[in-house]
Order: C-alpha cells, then structure tokens, then sequence
C-alpha cells in the first residue's frame, strides 16, 4: 500500500452565518496517497472546494475548522495542520502545498509580468538572488511547455489564451515543488483539446516532480484520466470511497449511480435524452434528516428519512476492501440492479 501523504480524519468545517451554521464538510475523512492522484467528485455545493481550502487552511470567517485532523507527512514528520501556527501554514503554502484554481485570472496579478509573478513566488521560498528566481521562472514556463518561455516571461497575463494562462498558474503552483497541488476544477473553464492537453501536463509533471494531486471536478472523464482514487461527496458528506477502476466497474451508492447514468454514451442516438437525477442539492442550512439523499433517492425507504448510514464496507463478496459505501441497502439495491440486468 502506498504511504499517505495527507490524511484527514473526521474534518468538520462549518460557516457561522446570520441565517444559521452552514454545515459544509462533515465528518470527512479520506487519504492523499504519495505521489498520486485523489478524485474528488460531485454536484456544486457538495463541499469538495472547501475540503480543498481546508487542507491549505484558507478558510475564512465566518468559516471554521471545527473539528477533525489532517496530518501532513513531510520527510517522517507528522504535521498536524489544523493547529498549525499561521506563520508555519504560510511556509507550507507554497512550498509544501500549492493550489491552482478554475480561473487563472484569479490568482494572477494583471499589472506584473508571468515572469515576475513565478519568481516572486520563488523568492518568497527560497533565499535566491533575484536573477536565479528568474531563471527558475523561465525554467518552469519551459516545463509547462509554453514556447519561446524566455520571451514570454517578460509578457503580461492578459497576452495569454485562458489554456496559456493555466499553464502559467501550473507553472507558479510548482515552482516550488510542492508535495501536493490541489487543482480544483483545473480544466472546467477550456474547450476539450486544451482541457486534453493540461491534464495530460499534470499527469507529466506528476511524474517528472513525484508530487501527489488532489483533483476536485464534478467531471467524470477527468476522474477516469487522472485519479488513482476516488472519493464521492453529496451535501457535506463523503458517500462513496474506491480505487478509480473498481469505482467505475462497481459503482454501489445510487447517487453515484446516478451521476454515471447522467453521462453522455457513446454510441447511443443524438437525441436520446441524458438521464438526471430527480431533485436538487439540499441547502446546507436545511439538509434532510437521515439520509441527506433520500429525497432524491429512487430506492430510499423509511429507515433512509430517520437513521443516518455509516461509510461502511458493504457485504458484497465481489467488493475490495478498499471500497466503501454510506448507504443501508447498498447490497439489496446492487441485487436489485443485477437482477434488472440479467432479465433483459
Ligand atoms: Fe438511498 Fe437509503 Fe441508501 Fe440513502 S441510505 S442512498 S436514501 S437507499
């Protein structure tokens, strides 16, 4: 089994607002593996960015960690980072732990160059002259494959395409060479061949670096390209935990079910309609009593409206170990379905 390099357990993160406490992340507990690829997918709103923000501590008031742990293994030392101090957090930002974000322009500063933004980065890090912290920017934006990158350094961001400008912040992320990018949604706002091309440069810098990826989309074909993992989150919680091709073979939570019955297939007619899932995300201020999917749910019954399930190991002797559930009838609905298949 591969070491972990994050691991967090039970993590809570709450938002203290005047309409009430918005119960974002409860009882979280997963594990980044060292030097790979944990998937975090689901709906808008389920909590995977603030997971996200919580392992990197950017989370703000209201917002609060309120309780759990995440341990941070760096060289045979465990740092627990929710009591981290803040001037320790800062150091780890960086150069420990880099995010990059849907929209570059985020993160980017319109009025400095890309060169100089990367070196700034560098030597926020690393005592290194100013000359040195320019070459290393140029080093990277040759790494992330963006030609003529001694030219292009000295370019502002908006003489960038949006697929340039991601390559950029990766380029930022990682100069440093962090153990860990968090990339959430990192191809979401490019057309399909740019998209193709940055996550095909994360899987290569993943391996030239060694660094593990925390990769947070709501997007299938993402998950099936990059994760080694996958972790599935529905209104706060996580609802279902496996290996990226067990998950895929055997998917057992109906919501998870329903998120791969939503997908187009290839080979079916253009104008089949793609199947959804009935209902909306719960709002965070009003989840539902039980089981938070059972208004949505086509195989909810009355113990799902009262009784909240566990993530659990379902009993299912063609299932790993490694692959886990929070649903009661995670067994019958998976006999049900293969019932339903055979007698076709
Ligand atoms: Fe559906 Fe009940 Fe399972 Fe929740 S516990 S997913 S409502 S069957």
């Amino acid at each position: 089994m591969t070491e972990p390099l994050v691991e967090i357990k039970n993590l809570r993160t709450h938002f203290f607002t005047d309409e009430g406490v918005v119960k974002a992340v409860e009882d979280v507990s997963l594990t980044i593996p060292r030097g790979k690829t944990l998937g975090l997918v689901g709906e808008s709103g389920c909590g995977k960015s603030v997971t996200a923000l919580s392992i990197i501590r950017l989370i703000s008031p209201p917002g609060k960690i309120v309780s759990g742990s995440i341990a941070f293994y760096d060289d045979g030392r465990k740092i627990e980072l929710t009591t981290l101090p803040e001037a320790e957090m800062r150091k780890m930002r960086g150069s420990r732990i880099a995010m990059i974000f849907q929209e570059p322009m985020t993160s980017l500063n319109p009025v400095f160059t890309v060169g100089s933004q990367i070196a700034e980065a560098v030597r926020l890090h690393h005592r290194v002259s100013s000359r040195e912290a320019w070459d290393r920017a140029v080093e990277m934006l040759h790494k992330v494959r963006i030609p003529d990158a001694q030219r292009r350094a000295s370019e502002y961001p908006h003489h960038f395409s949006g697929g340039m400008r991601q390559r950029v912040m990766i380029a930022m992320a990682l100069s440093c060479n962090p153990k860990l990018l968090i990339a959430d949604e990192p191809s979401t706002a490019l057309d399909v061949t740019i998209q193709a091309q940055v996550l095909d440069l994360l899987r290569d810098l993943q391996t030239e670096f060694g660094m593990s990826i925390l990769i947070i989309t709501h997007d299938l074909g993402v998950i099936a390209e990059m994760a080694d993992d996958v972790c599935v989150m529905y209104a706060s919680k996580v609802v279902e935990y496996a290996p990226v091709v067990e998950l895929f073979t055997n998917p057992l939570h109906p919501y998870t079910r329903g998120l791969f019955a939503s997908r187009p297939e290839p080979g079916k007619p253009k104008d089949q309609k793609l199947r959804t899932i009935p209902g909306v995300v719960p709002s965070p201020l009003r989840f539902p009593s039980g089981c938070k999917f059972h208004p949505r749910c086509a195989y909810a019954q009355e113990r799902c409206k009262k009784e909240e399930p566990v993530l659990r190991r379902p009993n299912l002797s063609q299932i790993p170990p490694s692959h886990v559930v929070h649903c009661h009838f995670a067994e019958q609905i998976e006999e049900q379905e293969e019932a339903a298949v055979k007698s076709v």
